[in-house]
């Protein structure tokens, strides 16, 4: 079902925010584009591999089995179709929204995580750089958590093309106009909502982590809105020379010492003021 139709959708879907982001940018570039492309695209096709043939079979394999013993919550509680499958949809966006807040807090998955975030521009290619080690140390949490749900395997998939789809738009460099933005921001998670998590400011990268709903962050009180976009630097403070960005590097980054967070002349990025966290800014 992935390969038939989730694909083509998302091929679709990415295509339609790249043409968005060409007509309409969100926020000026600061890399030349091939190269970072060409860096992208490589990082891309090896997650993608993880991806395909590790992490998706892992995520259903975790359905299957909740599936063919009837374990998991939706099961427990014994609803109906119409109230069982929205509640495992849900729960599936929770769990993604739990995995990231853990890439973020701890060291060791940060390393991988980290290969994401060292990308000094954002738009559609970034919503599939990433390390494929993060891909795979991803698929045990994310099977328990189809299994924890006890989402049927056909809608794991379902909930799955959701997912990429909404990284592919969160990412993009879209400048959606600033109203309609606001409104699909109570809902879903927005380019500029996402661009503020991508930020050089450590509190603003520790924040914004929800991935289809955004409302989760507003549960955990992890919302960080009040930030404009020309104001944000796209990238991690100790990694942002572009010769240090190659495909090569990046894939060996999780395995070399970690830097702390700031810039190369030792000075930590912050930014005055408090800004009302819940208020989306243009
Ligand atoms: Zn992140």
């Amino acid at each position: 079902m992935f390969d038939f139709a989730g694909a083509p959708v998302l091929a679709l879907a990415a295509l339609g925010f790249l043409v968005l982001e060409t007509r309409k940018a969100l926020r000026k570039r600061k890399q030349p584009q091939p190269e970072r492309m060409q860096t992208n695209v490589a990082v891309a096709a090896v997650a993608g591999a993880g991806l395909r043939w590790v992490l998706l079979p892992g995520i259903i394999a975790g359905a299957q089995l909740a599936h063919r013993r009837r374990q998991g919550l939706v099961a427990r509680l014994g609803l109906p179709r119409f109230l069982a499958y929205p509640l495992a949809f849900l729960l599936l966006d929770y769990g993604n929204y739990g995995w990231h807040v853990l890439l973020h807090r701890w060291r060791f998955l940060w390393r991988f995580h980290n290969v994401h975030h060292t990308d000094l521009d954002l738009d559609v290619t970034t919503a599939w750089r990433f390390h494929v080690g993060e891909v795979l140390l991803g698929t045990p949490f994310r099977a328990a958590a189809a299994w924890l749900t006890g989402a049927p395997p056909g809608l794991v998939v379902f909930y799955e093309v959701f997912y990429e789809a909404a990284t592919a738009f969160h990412h993009s460099n879209s400048k959606l106009p600033y109203g309609l933005e606001v409104r699909l921001g109570k809902l879903v998670v927005t380019p500029r909502m996402h661009g503020i998590h991508h930020s050089v400011v450590q509190r603003e990268t520790d924040s914004n982590y929800s991935i289809l709903f955004s409302f989760w962050d507003r549960l955990h009180g992890t919302v960080r809105l009040g930030v404009p976009q020309d104001a944000v630097n796209i990238g991690v403070p100790a990694y942002r020379d572009p010769h240090e960005l190659t495909f090569a590097r990046l894939m060996a980054l999780p395995f070399t010492p970690e830097r702390p967070w700031q810039l190369p002349d030792g000075t930590v990025p912050e930014r005055t003021g408090s800004p009302d966290p819940h208020r989306l800014l243009p």
